[in-house]
C-alpha cells in the first residue's frame, strides 16, 4: 500500500507534525482520513505521498477514508497555520468538516423560509455595468485579481455581488460571498436565496451540526455552487471556485480572534490566487488598506438620490444628553408625523459608571479594572469578564449615599424615550437582546412593521439593515471610539457614522444627526461631508507617517499571568532577543478576568519572519513561563491594539 503524510486534527503544539500512514491505492493529499493516534481514533488529513516511512517507525493503515477536499484548500490552511503562527492540525481542521453520516432527506435551510423570487432590476446604472464589466473580463483571465467595490450605501453593491455569482453559475463553476454576522443581516442572504434558489447553501455559526454537514454536502457535490456565509465560509469546498465576494470589506468580524487568528479577507485573497479566482471586496467606508491596494470600482452615490444630510450637534454647547433638544425635536416630528428612527449608543446598560461624588471612587470589578456597569435590574456588571453584584446604596468605601450614575448606555436611552416621547415604540437591539436566542429576528421584524418607531441599540443597529421608511439615523455619543488608545479609533468612528448615515432616507428624505464633544476631530468632519475619499486619504499619510498598515504589518506579543510585573518582564526579555524589527512596548494592558497583561507591537514589512521568530524564542521559553502561569499570544495584523 502507498504511504501518506497524514497530520492529526489535533490542537497540541508538540504534535504539530505530520505523521506516516498507508493509505489505499489512489489515495492522495487532501483526502480526510480517519486514523489510529495515541491509543484512540482521530481525523486527519493526508498532505503529501512519501516513498518510505521515517527510520524506526511502522507505518500503520488508516481506519476509512472519510471525504476528499480540494487540494487547494489543503494547501490554503497550511498558509494559514504558517502565516499566521498556528498548527497545520488546528488550520486544518477548518477545511475538514465532521465526519459525515448518512444524509436523509429533509428541506435544508435555504428552502425553508419560502422566498419568492425577487427580479433582476430592469436596468443597471453605468457604474454597475463598467463594474461588472471588469470583473467579468477578470474571470475570462489567469485569475487572482482582487477589486475593491466602492459605493455609498444604496449604490448597488450587493445587485453587483448577485450578477457576477449568476455569470459565474452560467459557466457551471462556484462562487463565494462573505458576509459579516448573518444574524445580523438576514435580508442580504435572503436576496442570494431568492435570486437562486436551492443553488446557494448558508454557513453561519446558528446551524445546527446535522445542519451544517448537510449544507457543506450540497455545496461539496456541486448542488450548491454559491455558498453565502460569514468568516469561516471562506473554506467552503466548493468546486471549481471562481469568485470570491466580501461584503462590508471593512467590518472587524472578519478577523478570528482564536487561535488561528485569521483574517477571511487576507485568507480570500490567497485563494483566489491559489484557485485562479477572482476577489471582490465591497464596502461604502473601504479600510485605508483595501483603498491603497486594490483596483478599484467605484459605484459612486446612491441610486435612489443623494445621501441625507448629517448634522453635528456640539454636545458642548447643547444640554440635554442622551437626548439633546435638536435630538427631540427630531423625534417629536416623527412622532406627529409617523415614520422611523434609529439611535445608536455605542455602551450597553443604564450608565457605564457608578461615581462616589463623596470620596471620587469609581466603582470597578475587582480581576479586570474597568468600571461596573449599572444595568436596569439593579446589578453591576463586567462587561469583560461577566462578573455580577447588587448596586450598593452607599459607597462601598465612604458609606456616602452620593453614588451618581456617570455617562448613558441603551437602557437609560430607552427610559429617557420612554418618559420624553412615549408614543414612540422603542425596540432595543443590543447584546443583551442576543443573548436570547430568536431576539434579533423578533426585535428587527417587530421594528420593521412597527410605525412610529424606534430602533436603538449599539453599533449592530448601523449595519447592513434595511428598512423602509426610516427618515431618521442619529449617533446619541460619537465620541466613545474616539478615546481608544488604538490606530483604528478614528478609521472606527469614521466607519460607524457614515454606515449609520446610510442607514437613513434610503426610500425618503432622510435626516441624520451625530452628536458629539468633539466636532472638529478629523473622523467627524469627513463623515459628516460623506467624504470617504477626503478621509482617507488622511489616514493614509497619517499611516504612511507613522509606518502603520498598509504600509507596514503588525505583529502584536501579548502576555498573561497572575503577577503584576511578569507579563512585561518576559515582553522586554524577548524584545531584547528580537531586537531588529521597530518593536512598541512593552505596554501594560487593563488587567482582565484577574490576569495581569502587557504587550510588545512589532511593526514589520515581514510578519511571518516576525512571528516566527517570537515563535521559536518563546517555545524556547515556554517551561519557565508555564511553571510562572504566563500564557502568551501571538496576533499577525492585529484588528485592534
Ligand atoms: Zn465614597
Ligand atoms: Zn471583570
Amino acid at each position: 500500500m502507498p504511504l501518506a503524510s497524514v497530520y492529526p486534527l489535533v490542537t497540541t503544539r508538540a504534535l504539530a507534525r505530520p505523521f506516516t500512514y498507508e493509505v489505499p491505492d489512489g489515495v492522495g493529499p487532501g483526502a480526510h482520513v480517519e486514523i489510529r493516534f495515541g491509543g484512540t481514533r482521530r481525523r486527519g488529513v493526508v498532505v503529501s505521498l512519501v516513498d518510505e516511512a521515517p527510520p524506526g517507525v511502522e507505518a500503520t493503515p488508516v481506519v476509512r477514508v472519510l471525504e476528499q477536499l480540494p487540494p487547494a484548500l489543503v494547501e490554503l490552511a497550511l498558509w494559514v497555520a504558517d502565516y499566521y503562527g498556528s498548527t497545520p492540525g488546528r488550520a486544518l481542521a477548518l477545511v475538514a468538516s465532521h465526519v459525515r453520516s448518512r444524509r436523509f432527506e429533509r428541506p435544508g435551510p435555504g428552502e425553508r423560509e419560502g422566498l419568492v423570487g425577487e427580479a433582476q432590476p430592469p436596468r443597471l446604472s453605468a457604474t454597475q455595468e463598467a463594474a461588472l464589466a471588469a470583473i467579468g473580463a477578470a474571470l475570462d483571465g489567469p485569475g487572482g485579481r482582487t477589486f475593491l467595490l466602492a459605493g455609498a450605501t444604496g449604490s448597488g453593491k450587493t445587485e453587483v455581488y448577485l450578477q457576477a455569482c449568476a455569470t459565474v453559475l452560467a459557466r457551471g463553476r462556484g462562487a463565494i460571498v462573505l458576509v459579516p454576522e448573518i444574524a445580523l443581516t438576514p435580508q442580504a442572504v435572503g436576496r442570494f436565496r431568492a435570486r437562486f434558489g436551492e443553488r446557494v447553501a448558508v454557513l453561519h455559526s446558528a446551524l445546527s451540526e446535522a445542519e451544517r454537514r448537510d449544507e457543506r454536502e450540497r455545496i461539496a457535490d456541486g448542488r450548491a455552487p454559491v455558498v453565502v456565509g460569514a468568516r469561516s465560509a471562506v473554506f467552503a469546498p466548493v468546486r471549481n471556485l471562481c469568485l470570491l465576494c466580501v461584503d462590508e470589506e471593512h467590518d472587524a468580524s472578519y478577523k478570528q480572534d482564536s487561535d488561528p487568528r485569521y483574517d477571511a479577507r487576507s485568507v480570500a485573497a490567497k485563494r483566489a490566487v491559489l484557485e485562479g479566482a477572482v476577489a471582490v471586496y465591497g464596502s461604502a467606508t473601504p479600510r485605508p488598506e483595501s483603498w491603497e491596494r486594490l483596483e478599484r470600482l467605484e459605484l459612486g452615490g446612491r441610486l435612489s438620490g443623494a445621501l441625507p444630510p448629517v448634522r453635528v450637534v456640539d454636545l458642548r454647547r447643547e444640554a440635554g444628553y442622551p437626548l439633546s433638544a435638536p435630538l427631540l425635536a427630531e423625534l417629536g416630528a416623527i412622532a406627529e408625523g409617523g415614520g422611523k428612527a434609529i439611535l445608536l449608543l455605542n455602551r450597553r446598560g443604564v450608565a457605564p459608571a457608578l461615581h462616589c461624588r463623596a470620596c471620587g471612587l469609581t466603582l470597578r470589578c475587582e480581576s479586570c479594572d474597568v468600571a461596573l456597569v449599572l444595568h436596569g435590574d439593579g446589578v453591576l456588571r463586567c462587561h469583560h469578564c461577566g462578573f455580577s453584584e447588587p448596586a450598593p446604596e452607599l459607597c462601598p468605601a465612604c458609606s456616602s449615599p452620593e453614588l451618581a450614575r456617570l455617562g448613558a448606555g441603551t437602557q437609560r436611552l430607552e427610559r429617557e424615550l420612554a418618559a420624553r416621547l412615549p408614543e414612540l415604540e422603542r425596540v432595543r437591539l443590543d447584546a443583551d437582546t442576543t443573548a436570547r436566542p430568536g431576539g434579533v429576528a423578533a426585535a428587527l421584524a417587530h421594528f420593521a412593521r412597527t410605525d412610529r418607531a424606534v430602533l436603538l441599540g449599539t453599533q449592530m443597529v448601523a449595519k447592513g439593515h434595511h428598512f423602509p421608511g426610516v427618515s431618521l439615523a442619529a449617533v446619541v455619543d460619537a465620541d466613545g471610539g474616539l478615546g481608544m488608545p488604538d490606530f483604528r479609533a478614528e478609521e472606527r468612528t469614521f466607519q460607524l457614522v457614515t454606515q449609520l448615515a446610510g442607514r437613513s432616507g434610503r426610500d425618503a428624505p432622510g435626516r441624520v444627526l451625530v452628536q458629539t464633544f468633539q466636532p472638529d476631530s478629523r473622523a467627524i468632519r469627513f463623515a459628516a461631508r460623506h467624504d470617504v475619499a477626503g478621509f482617507l486619504a488622511g489616514e493614509l499619510e497619517r499611516r504612511r507617517e507613522l509606518g502603520y498598515p498598509p504600509f507596514r504589518h503588525l505583529v502584536r506579543i501579548l502576555v498573561s499571568g497572575p503577577e503584576p510585573a511578569a507579563p512585561a518582564r518576559a515582553l522586554t526579555e524577548l524584545r531584547d532577543r528580537l531586537g531588529e524589527d521597530e518593536l512598541l512596548g512593552p505596554a501594560p494592558l487593563l488587567r482582565l478576568r484577574g490576569r495581569h497583561r502587557a504587550q510588545l507591537v512589532g511593526k514589520t514589512s515581514e510578519p511571518r519572519r516576525l512571528a516566527a521568530r517570537a515563535g521559536e524564542l518563546l517555545a524556547a521559553a515556554a517551561p519557565a513561563m508555564r511553571k510562572a502561569g504566563l500564557r502568551v499570544v501571538v496576533d499577525v495584523d492585529p484588528q485592534s491594539l
